[in-house]
């Protein structure tokens, strides 16, 4: 700004001539450079005599003080001030000190008065005599009155400058900052006293960055929301968003800045975060085996990945051509799920029927989700769809089941009961009231443990039933009317998904029958029918166990054989039903004969054996002696209102050490077949040579 052009040595020959280009090119020493500095000077420079005879002044000075070349010679120095008491003050001030700096009001060749900022020093000869002055001077009338608007425009705006969240600042062209919100300096981290001194060029990261801010203001007069990188007292460097207005002065300069900045270094981040999740999504997208689309609100511009293109039989070139409305099979539907999604934006496994392009129809179930702008409206749909034609068919098919199941619950001959732990009823069938004798009404205030003959017996139930979830018994339940009968059940527990047990399913069955007719089975499989005696395999065991007793804790056994003499011949004569009769007769007769203690058997068609437990061989004679003559003395009836009579024959043996079911039987056979032989109508005892005792 100040331009040296004037050596110390140059001033002797300085004249004073009003002729200033002459002066000027006789003083030595002045170089053509410093010449041409002088001409293409934005500032106005001039060289005047203590006098007020001006010397030189450049075509700047010529422009701000609205002279021509030839005014010159014509004009004092004392013409230029708009108070010419000024001047007085100036040239003492000149003596003084050989320098001023100061701003003045001058006046113009027009009359018009403008306030200029200037630095003048003076030019002396060798004996230190003031020959000259010389001055640059600037006019600040458009710098002060832009300060003033500057201020004012702050004046006017301060409540919301000062309580605004952003940070707002008036700077001057030069980069001052003039004022500053609380917000700014906090921004910042500058303190109350950078307004005024602080300049914004230390807040550029580059400070040769502001030059081309203030060359782009004057090329477009506002800058809004440019991304700028701008850095704080302490160093940090933010990224902001800057909105800047330029301040105009009355004709129109530049006279400061206006800017609000924001710091987005936090949203900045989150963007490019954000852009990293974008494109792990689009690969998330691209690789998903979900359809997945995309589309906009009105169902054009689609996108979607390989998985939804195969579902729907597209290729990714018709993709563009397409619209999403043209998935419904019937175009209406879409405004349907328009009105579904209004309010919440999402639709969370919806089903929906969809066509593929080959007009076939699947169903669907899809989730979509409305991405929205800030005001608000539905910018794009994204969807994820699932085939779920086959779950339909599974659902289908359980469905069937189920009521398949539910009929074969309500048709079943058992009785079906669903409960819970804590005794309260669910549901039973037909079969289960019938068995109980409840009315569906009665089962609300029904309690399982009701239905039990022994309470306790519930008690076990549920101990088993916690332990392995499954109970298959007979148990004695107790109808309605108090009737207790023998069931057969089978419970299942039902289990929740964390493994409590909440329920039981179970099938019962009254027994009562069952059991009787078992009893009866039981009864067949040891008795023989036609006689009521015990049967040969149950006779043949009953001798085993005694056997075994015998063997164990020492005692005499023995058994007699009986067998009907000639019996063939009863048949021949009277007939077969005679001679049932006659074996049901026989085997009475022998069971009179005995003791309780003993065991009388049929072993074979008319062949009797009886087991004497305790009982020595002579003993059993005695028995087999008295049971002959009883036969032999006994009418039996010929049914045909006469009576004949009958014998039978004996053979008697005791068991000896070692003997078996089957030595000891034959050992009774062989007496018998010696009766026999010797007449019949006999008892025969087999000789026992070492009784076991
Ligand atoms: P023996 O004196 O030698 O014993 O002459 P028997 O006629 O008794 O001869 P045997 O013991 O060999 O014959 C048994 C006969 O008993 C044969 C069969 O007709 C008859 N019989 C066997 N079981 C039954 C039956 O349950 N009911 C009837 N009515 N007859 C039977
Ligand atoms: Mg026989
Ligand atoms: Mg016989």
């Amino acid at each position: 700004m100040v331009l040296v052009m004037v050596g110390d040595e140059s001033l002797e020959e300085t004249g004073l001539e009003p002729t200033h280009h002459a002066t000027l090119d006789k003083l030595p020493g002045m170089e053509s450079n410093y010449r041409l500095l002088f001409e293409q000077s934005l500032d106005a420079i001039g060289v005047e005599a203590p006098d007020g005879t001006v010397i030189d002044v450049n075509q700047a000075w010529l422009d701000l003080f609205g002279y021509s070349r030839e005014d010159l010679p014509r004009i004092n120095a004392i013409d230029l001030y708009a108070t010419p008491a000024d001047r007085e003050h100036f040239v003492r001030r000149m003596a003084e000190t050989g320098f001023v700096q100061d701003e003045v009001l001058y006046r113009r060749k027009d009359g018009t008065i403008f306030d200029c900022q200037r630095t003048q020093v003076s030019l002396k000869d060798e004996s230190g005599a003031v020959v000259a002055y010389q001055g640059i001077n600037r006019d600040v009338t458009e710098n002060k009155r832009a300060e003033a608007a500057l201020r004012e425009s702050a004046e006017k705006y301060r409540t919301l400058f000062e309580q605004s969240m952003d940070a707002v600042a008036l700077v001057a062209v030069d980069g001052t900052l003039m004022d500053a919100n609380p917000a700014y300096l906090r921004l910042y981290g500058l303190d109350d006293g950078a307004i005024g001194h602080s300049n914004v060029r230390d807040r550029y990261v580059k400070p040769g960055d502001r030059g081309e801010f203030v060359r782009r203001m004057e090329q477009h007069g506002a800058l809004l929301d440019e991304e700028v990188r701008l850095k704080k007292v302490d160093g940090t460097v933010m990224d902001c968003l800057r909105t800047s207005i330029a301040i105009r002065g009355e004709t129109g300069r530049i006279v400061g800045f206006q800017s609000v900045v924001r710091d987005i270094t936090q949203q900045k981040r989150a963007q490019e975060r954000l852009r990293g999740s974008e494109e792990r999504y689009r690969s998330l997208f691209d690789q998903s085996m979900d359809a997945i689309v995309t589309s906009a609100s009105d169902g054009s511009n689609m996108d979607a990945n390989q998985a939804w293109l195969d579902l729907f039989g597209y290729s990714r070139d018709e993709l563009p051509g397409l619209n999403a409305v043209d998935m419904y099979p019937n175009p209406q539907d879409r405004g349907d799920f328009l009105r579904s999604i209004a309010k919440t934006g999402v639709l969370v496994d919806e089903e929906v029927r969809l066509k593929k392009k080959d007009g076939s129809v699947m169903d669907c179930a899809r989730t979509v989700v409305a991405r929205r702008d800030p005001e608000g409206s539905v910018v794009e749909w994204q969807g994820v769809i699932h085939d779920i034609t086959s779950r339909k068919l599974a659902q289908q098919a359980l469905k069937d089941s189920e009521e398949r199941f539910r009929s074969l619950f309500e048709h079943s001959i058992d009785a079906i009961f669903l409960g819970t732990p804590g005794g309260t009823v669910i549901d039973v069938n037909q079969a289960w009231l019938n068995l109980f004798g409840y009315e569906r009404e009665d089962l609300a205030s029904l309690n399982a443990i009701d239905l039990y003959a022994n309470p306790a017996d519930r008690d076990d139930f549920l101990r088993r039933m916690a332990k392995t979830g499954f109970v298959q018994d007979e148990v004695l339940y107790k109808r309605k009317d108090g009737a207790v009968f023998d069931c057969q059940r089978t419970q299942v527990a039902f289990k929740d998904k964390h493994g409590n047990m909440v329920g039981f399913q179970g099938i019962m069955k009254d027994i009562t029958q069952q059991k009787h007719d078992r009893a009866e089975l039981e009864r067949l499989a040891r008795f023989d029918t036609l006689t009521g005696l015990l049967n040969r395999r149950a006779i043949m065991e009953k001798l085993d166990e005694w056997l075994r007793h015998v063997k164990r804790y020492k005692g005499r056994l023995s058994v007699a054989m009986l067998d009907l003499d000639h019996f063939k011949q009863v048949n021949d004569l009277h007939g077969h039903l005679v001679g049932d009769r006659v074996l049901a007769d026989t085997a009475s007769l022998v069971q009179r004969s005995v003791r309780l203690t003993d065991f009388v058997g049929r072993y074979g068609g008319e062949e009797f054996v009886v087991i004497l437990p305790r009982t020595d061989i002579a003993g059993a004679q005695v028995m087999a002696e008295r049971i002959r003559s009883l036969m032999e003395n006994t009418a039996m009836d010929d049914g045909g209102g006469g009576t004949f009579s009958l014998t039978a024959s004996l053979g008697v043996a005791e068991r000896c050490a070692g003997d078996s079911v089957d030595t000891l039987i034959n050992r009774a056979d062989e007496p018998l077949y010696h009766a026999k032989a010797a007449g019949r109508n006999r008892v025969e005892v087999a000789a026992c040579t070492e009784p076991s005792e």
